[in-house]
């Protein structure tokens, strides 16, 4: 009892140490909650889905941004450097790495640690383009996409879950109640998958950009991207015939386009090979004004791929 007491004690210390808010911090939440700052969407859902009322979420990311790119403001810097805790995925918004290694060494979870990563080698395999555009995934070369498989989400819950229980105890039934209910959500959303993708006539996914190993490797696809790794990356000529060739060769259906990026390159390709396009959302972020949340958009990302990739 002593022990937990001090526990307590030295815990609410650390937070209040952490979160006192000052004038130009717009991270300090008044109300002495602890803050979470989370790099883009998914990690915000798993910090308030596990933190709950408990904790004040701020997202890096703004809904409509393209996390990839994001650049950080001097205020977004001085919220990580103050937060009580900075979820982020290492190697996948280079901004973010440089501001967390410069001011978050001590209060940051690179939530990808723990789970086995895809390495990033099939970007630009087919068209020729250097995959080491992008400094911050040519610095791991590893794909950092891991929240697209629902089972790397329950992962993230825990590691998330054991974060915050360590820095505050006395909620730490509360963090563990809450994380089972990601875990189950998590669960049915991997058994909707493998069952409703078990038969299908295609494979292959053709997408935007290659945001999709991981759930390709969790239930049988495999993704062949316009463009590489990064959105932006802006396919060559020979890539969009390469793609037009597949497509005819392999009787692709449906492209698909991202909501987050200028769908024309896929919606162009999909005209020229007279198929059709659909939205598969790589959970990048939020649309400004949506009221979907991860799991909302995984249900319709599966019907997209069903109806897509022709399951049974
Ligand atoms: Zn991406």
């Amino acid at each position: 009892m002593t022990r937990l007491l001090v526990g307590l004690a030295a815990a609410s210390l650390a937070l209040a140490a952490c979160s006192s808010p000052t004038a130009d911090s717009p991270s300090g939440s008044p109300d002495g909650r602890p803050t979470i700052v989370a790099a883009f969407y998914p990690l915000e859902y798993a910090a308030r889905t596990i933190g709950g009322d408990s904790v004040n979420v701020v997202g890096l990311t703004p809904p409509g941004g393209e996390p990839h790119d994001l650049e950080l403001s001097a205020a977004q810097v001085a919220e990580i450097a103050s937060a009580d805790l900075v979820l982020y995925v290492k190697g996948y918004q280079p901004a973010v790495d440089e501001a967390v290694a410069q001011q978050a060494a001590d209060h940051s979870l690179d939530v990808s640690a723990a789970l086995p990563l895809l390495t990033a080698e099939h970007a630009g395999e087919h068209a020729g383009e250097p995959a080491d555009e992008h400094a911050g995934e040519s610095a791991t070369g590893t794909d950092p996409h891991i929240w697209l498989d629902p089972m790397n989400m329950a992962a993230i819950g825990t590691a998330v879950t054991e974060r915050l229980s360590a820095a505050n105890a006395a909620a730490a039934g509360q963090y563990q109640t809450n994380n089972a209910s990601l875990a189950s959500d998590m669960s049915r959303l991997d058994k909707a998958f493998a069952d409703g993708l078990a038969s299908c006539r295609s494979r292959i996914m053709v997408v935007s950009h290659e945001a999709f190993a991981y759930l390709g490797a969790a239930f049988g696809l495999t993704q062949v991207g316009i463009s590489g790794l990064s959105p932006d990356a802006e396919p060559s000529p020979a890539r969009m015939r390469d793609v037009a060739d597949l497509v005819t060769r392999e009787g692709i259906t449906t492209i698909y386009y991202e909501t987050l990026v200028d769908p024309k390159v896929a919606q162009t390709l999909a005209d020229e090979a007279g198929v059709a396009s659909a939205v598969l959302d790589p959970i990048e972020g939020l649309i400004a004004g949506s009221s979907d949340s991860y799991p909302t958009i995984m249900e319709k990302n599966l019907a997209t791929l069903r109806a897509g990739q022709g399951c049974e």
